[in-house]
């Protein structure tokens, strides 16, 4: 990151995230870090003298982490569907264009694969789209070996504004990786382990897939479909044990696509067996998704391992429509962010960009309002969160599932000064203020990554 800022003294209503002093008046940042947040008075009396003073309009936060946002891909794409002067508006409105017209569209359009300095130039155009929204952090939950040559690239040259956390993905069952030997065999080839790397590039639990998708029919359900038809299941349950004992053994947690309830019941029973919480929960592994039918008991278990739930209220509103067909009544209680909550759970909260919407704002309001894309009606108003949780989650949250707790996430002396500038305050507002927030600025590590300017 280039030269650190000097001492500088905020003043605003500062929601800090921190549940032992959750509001704050002023915050003194030195260099990278935050030196003192509190009552006005005594982060004054903390600055060294002469400390440049702004007093800002607005809320301040802790930065937005997206904990399911597949960055550089969404950089390829912005490479190749955006005009080079794009705003963040201008972004979302192609990304989301090109997911629904389809979904499995390739990330990159051309002939050839894209070269290494194709993925720097994607990092480097897709973060200030992303700093535009508030973000400070993603989690790229599934990065190919390419694509962590892409990351590690981009960090060698002093590109990274953005904190990455990096999930490597051995594209278990393809030809490259047919087995569990061949997965563990490449992760042996990776330079270090979960939670190696430093704060802007860290490698995070590795990516495994354990059924299909929701919207297809495919999550693995206890209670099946229709018939007897319980989903799709893309890897042996005696396998991924094999694979989650020898991966925590050697350091790596595992990040695991587990949609519906029998696959993430199966994925706890893995970790369960694979070590006691106090050697799983370093490792920060994931249910990710986790959006159809969990059971009560799953989520407890859950919270007692230490597995994060990473959640993406986006895949649950885009594909509302289609799911309520298949599934009637039981539509409810899809996404059961309240519950995930309530069993003590750490959420995380993130979007999967860019196949789905990954606005923050909007994504926090989906997660308040249950409102749903192609529903008349809020779907499981029981299931809903406060706008204050959805950014608890899409900071505090997101930062344990970024290993990154006591540095980010909240504002606190010590920590790294992430955070950004909205017009709303997220204790105070509706889910419908909070969508129509502006982001007015966004800090990393001390520096100004973005400012509004007046009439955006
Ligand atoms: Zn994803």
């Amino acid at each position: 990151m280039p030269e650190q800022a000097a001492a500088r003294l905020v003043i605003a209503t500062i929601r800090t995230m921190d549940p032992a002093h959750p509001l704050a008046e002023a915050m003194l940042v030195v260099g990278d870090r935050i030196a003192a947040v509190g009552p006005l008075d005594a982060v004054r009396a903390a600055a060294p003298a002469g400390t440049h003073e702004e007093r800002l309009e607005g809320v301040v936060l802790p930065g937005f982490i997206d904990a399911h946002a597949h960055a550089q891909r969404a950089g390829l794409k912005a490479l190749q569907l955006t005009e080079p002067g794009a705003d963040a508006e201008g972004f979302l409105a192609a990304m989301l264009a090109d997911g629904d017209a389809d979904p499995d569209a390739p990330d990159w359009l051309g002939d050839e694969p894209p070269t290494i300095d194709d993925r720097v130039a994607a990092i480097r155009r897709v973060q200030p789209l992303l700093h535009e929204l508030g973000f400070t952090g993603v989690v790229d939950p599934a990065v190919t070996l390419e694509e962590l040559d892409g990351y590690r690239e981009a960090h060698r040259l002093g590109a990274l504004s953005m904190r990455v956390v990096a999930m490597p993905y051995p594209e278990l069952g393809t030809e490259r990786t047919p087995d569990v030997d061949a997965a563990l065999a490449l992760l042996a080839g990776i330079d270090g382990a979960t939670g190696d790397g430093d704060d802007l590039l860290r490698l995070g639990p590795i990516k495994v897939y354990y059924d299909g998708e929701g919207m297809k029919g495919q999550a693995l359900l206890e209670r099946p479909w229709a018939g007897d038809d319980h989903g799709v299941q893309r890897v042996s349950a005696a396998e991924f044990a094999r694979l989650a004992a020898a991966c925590i053994r050697s350091g790596w947690g595992l990040g695991v696509h587990a949609v519906g309830s029998r696959a993430v019941a199966e994925v706890l029973d893995a970790f369960e067996a694979a070590g006691s919480p106090a050697e799983v929960e370093p490792l920060r592994c994931q249910l990710i998704h986790a959006y159809l039918e969990p059971s009560a008991e799953s989520m407890a278990r859950a919270a007692r391992l230490g597995v994060i739930a990473s959640l993406q209220p986006s895949i649950v509103w885009s594909n509302a429509a289609g799911l309520a067909v298949r599934l009637g009544e039981r539509m409810e209680q899809v996404g059961p962010v309240r519950a995930w909550l309530d069993a003590g759970a750490t959420v995380a909260l993130g979007s999967d960009a860019p196949y789905f919407p990954f606005d923050p704002r909007h994504l926090v309001a989906m997660a308040a309002d249950r409102r749903m894309r192609g529903v008349a009606e809020p779907v499981g108003a029981d299931q809903a969160i406060t706008v204050l949780e959805g950014v608890e989650a899409y900071t505090r949250g997101a930062a344990r599932a970024s290993l990154a707790e006591g540095e980010r996430g909240e504002l606190r002396a010590g920590m790294l000064a992430d955070w950004v500038l909205v017009d709303v305050d997220p204790a105070e507002c509706s889910a419908g203020e909070f969508r129509a927030a502006r982001v007015l600025r966004t800090v990393v590590g001390g520096r100004e990554v973005f400012r509004a300017t007046a009439d955006s």
